[in-house]
């Protein structure tokens, strides 16, 4: 495999950009491999690193389709689905309780 060019924090040539910076411009990676990377050092840990592609191979992001906005209904339907009382709470379950927020007060109720 060859080795990414590295450059340092702030230095990256003009050409590349990270996969945010990308989406900011509505375009993504579209299947190219990571072409370089940024390095920020840090203090005692490893440095912060981040992934940067070329700008004139990344491709528009696709358009949301009827097929892509039911997939998309669907996993936030899944999201706010109780797995206790199979309910659609209206919002995301949270994921410190695991459950919709009543399920999770009867289940203290029953524990105290
Ligand atoms: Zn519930």
């Amino acid at each position: 495999m060859a080795v990414l060019p590295v450059f340092r924090w702030r230095l990256a040539p003009d050409g590349y950009a990270t996969r945010r910076q990308l989406r900011a411009r509505g375009l993504r990676p579209g299947g190219q491999c990571v072409a370089a990377q940024l390095e920020r050092p840090r203090r005692r840990r490893g440095p912060l690193v981040a992934y940067l592609y070329r700008i004139d191979q990344a491709r528009p992001v696709r358009p949301m389709t009827p097929g892509r906005w039911r997939a998309h209904a669907a996993m936030m339907r899944a999201r706010r689905t109780c797995p206790r009382c199979r309910t659609d709470a209206g919002y995301c379950i949270p994921r410190s309780l695991g459950t919709c927020v009543p399920c999770a007060d009867s289940g203290q109720q029953h524990a105290a």
